[in-house]
């Protein structure tokens, strides 16, 4: 492609809206363009670099035997009616109508329309294992869609499905996507890690996120050195603590004036934070017609609330629980600002923290302004509609397996994997006959890969103060020639010569033809991150060109056939990943 006829406008600003160098970086170097909030264009760069990552993806999908359809995003309600989602989905499911009032949501995943597809051709166990994907715009309603494609409304998802006869099949379906998920994405030059996920609202249990490394990354995993234990903190489990055997005390009201937070309580009464029970107030509604249940979560006072245990736990979907509206709540349950305790509250769910059960001797609001107990312990002075483990896991806690102190990171989560089981199957009635013709139901797995999100997580992790860093395989092109004298025909016939020759060696290739400074054409090709850079200029004369990696290295001074030589050899060697 010659640069003086490409689409390509670079940006010498850092456009406002963006606050992480990848976001500013894809701006900047002409790969994307804001359309609305959380919706962008893929200009050229950006459309072929995002085209090569869904290739990777669709060539691991077919390598595992997964065969690609191409289904509406349109759903209609009526399906995600029959798995209860329509509702529990929540805000995010962009809802749309017809002209006859007909509903229907543009999908944000697929498993209602895939399981419709399969229940529609399959009827014998001859017919399984079967797997089915897409690569398709996603729609999800986010409420704070950021950092540009990390977090969009519209995104491009692979979505592959697997339909098993019974669990066997689907671990071994399971295991399949796991493997090629490591594929993909070392072959797009991420460094990654799989860790065990919650499944969200996407159900089953059984899930592995693959979760690319970088501080600016919304995501947390806690990992141990010792084993091999890796998870979101959602996930992640939390030991409960061993107490020291205690004798119960009588239970005793105490005045605390003031001391609203557990700091100020357990400085008062000159305790431990780890002697005292924090309450976290909260309420669920699904639907606006719903009543609000309140909750009460407690929890050690040194601890934090892990809200999707929490959800869990509840059996509520995530977006239904919201902070409680205190004066609402205080009027209806009894709750006191910063002094509630378990002891006095009524008409709410009460969900205690398992390691509460066996702390002794605590000390808690007494749903009274300025007034605490101390001396609560469980059972005798109050009880729980709900023991779950509720504890976030944080860097430094003891790990869950081993015990040895965990370590975190941030992350970006570009792919995850779910065993669903028989959760849609049994929704839509997916069943085949087996051998002995008794009707059994399909076991599901689901895996997604954000293909858009995976090309900005790449250039957060590859790019410097000049721009982006591609690696090879999923770079929109893969040498970039600067003609630097663009009047000299010494120089154009050698840069045409090279760029015609580089071309039939099947590489892919931008000739900087423009009238612009060699200081300008440098700059963009830093920016845009081609990995080779030629450059010919004055040497041309002599047959000489510059050859430069955009990843770093000495500037080489080679003749054109060495140049050629060396780009084709390099590009042949990566362009497929690792
Ligand atoms: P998140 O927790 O980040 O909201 P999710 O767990 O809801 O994501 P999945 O349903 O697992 O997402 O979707 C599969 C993949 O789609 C994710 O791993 C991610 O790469 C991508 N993805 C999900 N939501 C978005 C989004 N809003 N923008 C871009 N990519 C997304
Ligand atoms: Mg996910």
């Amino acid at each position: 492609m010659r640069a003086s006829k490409m689409y390509l406008y670079t940006l010498r600003e850092v456009p406002a809206e963006a606050e992480i160098a990848s976001h500013i970086l894809l701006l900047r170097a002409g790969f994307i363009r804001k359309q609305v909030a959380g919706v962008y264009a893929y200009l050229p760069l950006g459309a072929r670099t995002l085209r090569k990552i869904e290739n990777i993806v669709r060539e691991e999908m077919d390598a595992i035997g997964a065969q690609e359809i191409k289904p509406s995003i349109l759903e209609p309600a009526e399906l995600w009616e029959e798995s209860g989602r329509w509702t529990a989905y929540g805000p995010e499911l962009w809802r749309i109508k017809n002209r006859d009032g007909r509903e229907f949501c543009l999908g944000p995943t697929h498993e209602e329309v895939f399981t419709d597809i399969v229940r529609q051709n399959v009827t014998s166990y001859r017919q399984l294992p079967v797997q089915l994907y897409q690569i398709q715009n996603k729609y999800r309603d986010e409420a704070r869609p950021r950092f540009g494609l990390i977090r969009s409304r519209e995104f491009v998802m692979k979505d592959n499905y697997s339909f098993d006869r019974d669990v066997e099949g689907l671990n071994e379906s399971y295991q399949l996507n796991y493997d090629a998920y490591c594929n993909v994405f070392d072959r797009c030059g991420l460094t990654y890690r799989p860790v065990e996920a919650d499944t969200g609202a996407i159900g089953g249990t059984g899930s592995h996120e693959f979760c690319a490394l970088c501080e600016v990354g919304e995501e947390t995993i806690l990992y141990c050195d010792s084993c091999d234990m890796a998870a979101t903190d959602e996930k992640a489990d939390f030991r409960d603590a061993v107490f020291p055997a205690e004798d119960e005390k009588p239970l005793e009201k105490v005045f605390t004036p003031g001391t609203k937070t557990i700091e100020d309580v357990c400085n008062f009464l000159g305790l431990p934070q780890d002697k005292s029970i924090k309450a976290l107030l909260y309420q669920v509604q699904v639907t606006n017609d719903d009543p609000i249940r309140y909750v009460a979560a407690f929890i050690r006072g040194d601890r934090q609330v892990n809200e999707i245990k929490l959800v869990n736990a509840l059996d509520t979907p995530e977006f239904a629980l919201t902070m409680a509206d205190e004066a609402a709540m205080s009027a209806a349950t009894g709750c006191v600002g910063g002094f509630t305790g378990p002891i006095g509250l009524h008409d709410c769910t009460i969900v205690v923290d398992s390691e509460l059960v066996n702390a002794k001797n605590m000390c808690a609001g007494a749903c009274e302004e300025d007034h605490h107990y101390i001396n609560v312990n469980y059972g005798r002075d109050y009880k729980a509609d709900i023991i779950k483990d509720i504890k976030l896991l944080q860097e430094g806690d003891p790990c869950p397996v081993c015990g040895k102190p965990v370590k975190s990171a941030r992350s970006i989560e570009v792919g995850q994997v779910f065993k669903l089981f028989d959760k849609y199957s049994k929704a839509l009635g997916l069943t085949y006959k087996d051998e002995n013709q008794q009707d059994q139901l399909v076991q599901m797995g689901c895996y997604g890969i954000g293909c858009s999100r995976t090309m900005q997580a790449v250039v957060e992790q590859h790019h410097d103060d000049n721009g982006i860093i591609w690696p090879m395989s999923i770079a929109p092109y893969h040498v970039i020639i600067d003609l630097v004298g663009i009047h000299d025909e010494t120089q154009v016939a050698l840069a045409e010569d090279l760029y015609a020759r580089l071309q039939k060696a099947g590489v892919e290739v931008i000739l900087d033809d423009r009238d612009e400074r060699p200081g300008v054409k440098f700059k963009d090709a830093d920016l845009i991150g081609i990995p080779i850079r030629i450059v010919v200029g004055k040497k041309a004369a002599d047959g000489i060109v510059e050859y430069k990696l955009r990843r770093g290295g000495d500037v080489l001074e080679l003749s054109a056939d060495e140049a050629l030589a060396k780009a084709v050899e390099l590009v042949n060697a990566e362009r497929y990943g690792k």
